[in-house]
């Protein structure tokens, strides 16, 4: 008899929490207060294909399509980064939750949708064994056990026309501190003929929708979609900082995905480092309960395995929030200047700057 363990959130990391739960041997129950998982879709499904791999989730149905780069664009300026090969998969959200879940069903977890955990619900489950708050965002997992504040936030807003994007093997991202203060505004190639149109801005502003609006009405975006009308749109939250905490011993919870504040701030790109903090929570919540090991062992590992890279992420974050586009123009002209474009094309790494950067000075050295 090893004590409940009870996942809260069935978005991702919840699910991939869970599946490795049951790969140990445990049999997780895992609540969502939705009815339907995965919808309504406010978020995008681009994932680099190593940071797929490491996840184990089977998502070969999910393809929607495949990304070579990316087109960097600020103060008239643009770079190109192109890889020969496939760097990313973009993938049907709803049908990657479908995904996760039926993986951890499989394994042996139990799914209660419709159910919305809080309160004295949550004091219950703790008591009874671990609690995973993989509640997004705003968890109530968080709040409810004090685990403290994720400092920054980004609001989004993004909507998807049946339109032909001008090269559907590239993500073209828009840098302006003075209009998408914060993240960015993107087009995405979607599907062959569905385009995702999407900004992202510092909570505290201004709506995400008023950024939406403003991006919409650029010439180059009004030259793509014209006066077609979305098919889908939403606005939605990304947090862009670690939670101050993500372990508590004393009340048996961690947090894993959103929730923690696993999210990648240069990009908003979460389901990577999301999912691999849900297979290391799974991992200790496994030693915890067969040789005692401490929950704490998971922040410990999280921050030490993932920590640089989180601050590199956000290091660039800082950098092209506070820098005009007349700055960014420039910076990127030099970036063209000295090739760093075709190195990022043949050694860059979506998830990975530090790995990027060890690239980058061994291949100087070895000059
Ligand atoms: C516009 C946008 C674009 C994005 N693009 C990408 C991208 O291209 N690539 C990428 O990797 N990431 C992207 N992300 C981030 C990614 O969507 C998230 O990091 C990821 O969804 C987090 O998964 P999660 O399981 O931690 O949380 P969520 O997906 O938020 O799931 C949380 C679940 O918990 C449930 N829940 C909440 N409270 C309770 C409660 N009290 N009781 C029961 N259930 C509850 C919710 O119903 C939900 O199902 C994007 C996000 C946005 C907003």
């Amino acid at each position: 008899m090893h004590g409940l363990i009870s996942v809260v959130g069935a978005g991702c990391s919840g699910l991939v929490a869970a599946r490795r739960l049951g790969e140990l041997g445990f049999e997780p129950v895992v609540y969502d207060q939705k009815s339907v998982l995965g919808v309504p879709v406010r978020a995008s499904g681009i994932l680099s294909l190593s940071g797929l791999k490491g996840l184990g989730i089977d998502y070969s149905g999910c393809v929607t399509n495949v990304l070579h780069g990316a087109n960097i664009h600020s103060g008239g300026r643009t770079m190109r980064i192109i890889s020969k090969d496939a760097i990313a998969n973009v993938l049907d959200r709803k049908k990657l939750n479908d995904a996760c879940r039926e993986q951890a069903e499989e394994k042996g977890a139990r799914v209660i949708t419709g159910r919305r955990i809080s309160g004295a619900l949550l004091d219950d489950l703790a008591g009874k064994g671990v609690v995973i708050g993989a509640d997004g965002a705003v968890s109530s997992v968080a709040r409810h056990f004090g685990l403290g504040e994720i400092e920054r936030l980004v609001l989004t807003y993004k909507a998807e026309f049946e339109v032909e994007a001008p090269d559907s093997r590239v993500v073209d991202l828009f840098f302006d501190n003075r209009e998408y203060a914060g993240l960015f505004a993107w087009l995405c190639p979607n599907e062959k003929d569905l385009l995702e149109v999407g900004v992202g801005i510092r909570s505290g502003h201004e709506s995400s929708k008023a950024a939406f609006d403003r991006f919409m009405k650029t010439d180059y975006v009004k030259g793509l979609v014209g006066r077609r009308r979305p098919v889908a749109e939403g606005a939605s939250i990304i947090p862009m900082s670690l939670r101050s905490r993500i372990a508590d011993d004393a009340r048996k919870v961690v947090l894993v995905g959103d929730a923690a504040g696993q999210v990648k701030p240069t990009t908003g790109g979460g389901i990577i480092f999301g999912g691999n903090g849900a297979l290391m929570a799974a991992d200790t919540i496994g030693r915890h309960i067969s040789a005692g090991a401490p929950l704490s062992d998971y922040e410990r590992r999280f921050r030490k395995k993932y920590g640089l890279d989180l601050k590199l992420h956000s290091a660039i974050n800082s950098i092209y929030s506070c820098l005009g586009p007349g700055a960014m123009g420039n910076i990127i002209v030099m970036l063209n200047a000295l090739g760093i474009d075709r190195f990022l094309g043949a050694y860059g790494d979506m998830d990975s700057p530090s790995l990027v950067l060890k690239r980058f000075f061994l291949r100087s050295l070895a000059r």
